[in-house]
Parts: C-alpha cells; structure tokens; sequence
C-alpha cells in the first residue's frame, strides 16, 4: 500500500504518518524529517538547506527528489510506504511518478488530505514551537510556510483529485479520531480495490 499524505503544515501528517506506519508494518517517510537530521548531522546536505528551511521557503526540488529516490531505493519500502511532506508541488509529483517507475514500484494508491483550518494550524505551529523548538515554528516562518503551501501544494489537491486519487479528511478533533478515519479510508480503499 503506497500513501501519500497532504495537508498544511501542521495539520498532522507527521503524527498520523507514524501511527499509519506502525498499524500497517510499513515505513514512513518525511522528507522534513531527513532533511533536519541532515542539518542536525551537519551533513553537506543540512549545510545546503538550512537557511531555506528555516525561512519557511521550499528546498530545491532536486535535492528532495534526491531524497525521496534514496529511500525509495530500499528494500523496506517494496510493500508500501506513507509520504509524508513529499510531493510539496506539481513538479515533484510529476518527478514522482518518473521515481516509481524507475524503482520498479506500484503507482500511489491514495492521497489522504488532512483538512484543518488554517487559524486552527497556526495555533497548533505556534505551540509547537515553544515546546520543541523547532527553527521553523516561528511567526514569521510559519506564515511563509502558509504562503508557499497555499501556491505551491494546495494546487496538488486539484492534481490528484483529477487522477481519482484524492480522499479529504476532517483533520481536526483527536488524534484518536483522525486516526481512526484515515485507517477507515484506507481499509475501504484496500477492500474496494482488493490490495
Ligand atoms: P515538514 O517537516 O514536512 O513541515 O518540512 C519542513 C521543511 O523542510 C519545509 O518547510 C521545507 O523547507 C523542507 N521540505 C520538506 N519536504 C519538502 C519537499 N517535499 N520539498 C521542498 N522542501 C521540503
């Protein structure tokens, strides 16, 4: 089973990507999460990115794709894997595609979209920030993140929707809860197309 999530930054992903993962036996992979271990590791990577993350912009689309094809590469992920903050535009979902095909991996089954509203993510961001710390969590980063991922990834939602791939889901209530939709969506999923 191949997933992918969307959603505004914020609106779970990250934290329903590793409940998923661990009910389904299959890995996660959070683009962001590689990425700040690169700069947590002070690997050339991290040195590369650092500044563009922490201003709340997107990393360069091949280095993320770089990324991606790596782990993709894995034997771990040949039964299924959840994406997490990956693809972020049009381009990379097109690229994507290109990497499936390469690594000789089935296309995407679903794109599960968390659906927050957006005053409700900037209260979670904000909160975030104070008790992790991470560099991004700050006012000014946080509403570039919004910005960039209203004209950048929101357009997917369009994308994949088109392609009969889209299933929105309400993002906000407990994490119980979400959690139990998105599994609901996905077994349906699975059970209708016989996964
Ligand atoms: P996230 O943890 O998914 O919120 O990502 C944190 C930051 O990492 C983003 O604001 C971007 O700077 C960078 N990033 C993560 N995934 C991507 C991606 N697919 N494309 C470009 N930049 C990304």
């Amino acid at each position: 089973m191949r997933i992918m999530l969307l959603g505004a930054p914020g609106s779970g992903k990250g934290t329903q990507g590793e409940m998923l993962a661990a009910h389904y036996g299959i890995p996660r992979l959070s683009t962001g999460d590689v990425l700040r271990a690169a700069v947590r590791d002070g690997a050339p990577l991290g040195k590369q990115v650092q500044a563009v993350m922490a201003a709340g912009e997107l990393v360069d689309d091949a280095l993320v794709v770089g990324v991606v094809q790596e782990r993709l590469d894995e034997a771990d992920t040949a039964n299924g894997f959840i994406l997490d903050g990956f693809p972020r535009n049009v381009a990379q979902a097109r690229a994507l595609d290109r990497l499936l095909a390469q690594t000789r991996r089935l296309p995407i089954d679903l794109a599960l979209h968390l659906d927050v509203p957006i005053r409700e993510v900037v209260h979670r961001l904000l909160n975030r920030g104070t008790e992790q710390g991470r560099a991004d969590d700050h006012e000014d980063a946080i509403r570039r993140r919004l910005d960039v991922y209203m004209a950048e990834t929101h357009p997917l939602l369009q994308y994949f929707d088109a392609r009969g791939m889209l299933v929105t889901l309400n993002g906000s209530g407990t994490v119980t809860a979400i959690f139990g939709t998105l599994a609901h969506a996905i077994d349906e999923h699975c059970s209708r197309s016989g996964v």
